[in-house]
């Protein structure tokens, strides 16, 4: 394990009881369940057991890709085949809609490996809350990730306020909270942020808070910095 993700999971360690083992599904609708029928289907080599494995997966990749040394494995049309008849994602996200954050590269995943919500300011609005409730109980993944990143624009955005087209002022609803909190620092803003929308997507949603409470889930935050295309930690205080 390299020290970087050692000394991460180390942090979250503190707050966090790993369960001995995960398992997916839990579903008691049959048409959800159907939605599930990858777990039979889909190749179960390298699928993380339990959360801690979900996470170090995670970071491992990512670190791969910013040191430039991507597997870029499950990209190539096979998976495509493989993955075709369902989906098993290992890690559900909440990530900003910015281009130059594409999830599955920056952290070194392929096809059927994360299942992904984006959207400006990586805010958890109804809609995404329903989709990644779908993602984690229904699917099954083991993290829950909310990504922010450097510089982003609709953060910045909702700090200086004024007149926007059409409805993107729609988004500052959500992010609102955080520039308070900022005093006019965005980095600061930024990572309020991220504990913001995890916090609203664990107590706003009984499905994804009950996953928490039985070890099955766990809800982390980050930043991925523009720059040099690390992710960095946000310490969420809900797991
Ligand atoms: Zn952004």
């Amino acid at each position: 394990m390299s020290e970087r993700v050692d000394q991460e999971l180390s942090r979250r360690r503190g707050f966090l009881q790993w369960m001995a083992a995960s398992t997916c599904g839990l579903i008691g609708s049959s048409t959800l369940a159907d939605a599930n029928s990858a777990e039979t289907t889909q190749a179960n080599e390298g699928y993380p057991k339990n959360p801690e494995e979900a996470l170090k997966k995670l970071l491992d990749g990512n670190k791969r890709f910013a040191e430039g040394k991507s597997l870029a494995e499950h990209r190539d049309i096979s998976r495509v085949r493989e993955v075709a008849s369902g989906q098993k994602p290992f890690a559900a996200f909440l990530g900003c809609a910015d281009s130059r954050v594409p999830i599955e590269i920056v952290f070194d995943q392929g096809f059927g490996d994360l299942f992904v919500t984006r959207i400006a300011g990586y805010v958890s609005s109804s809609e995404n809350i329903g989709s990644l409730e779908f993602g984690t109980q229904v699917l099954g993944a083991k993290v829950l990730f909310v990504l922010g990143h450097t510089d982003c624009g609709a953060v910045t955005a909702t700090m200086k306020g004024g007149e926007v087209p059409g409805q993107i002022s729609g988004l500052f609803q959500y992010i609102r909270p955080a520039v308070k909190t900022a005093n006019g620092d965005l980095n600061k803003a930024i990572s309020d942020n991220v504990r913001n929308q995890a916090t609203i997507l664990a107590e706003a949603s009984t499905v994804i808070s009950k996953l928490i409470q039985r070890k099955e889930l766990i809800v982390v935050g980050g930043i991925y910095n523009l720059k040099t295309g690390l992710e960095s930690v946000v310490d969420i205080p809900i797991n």
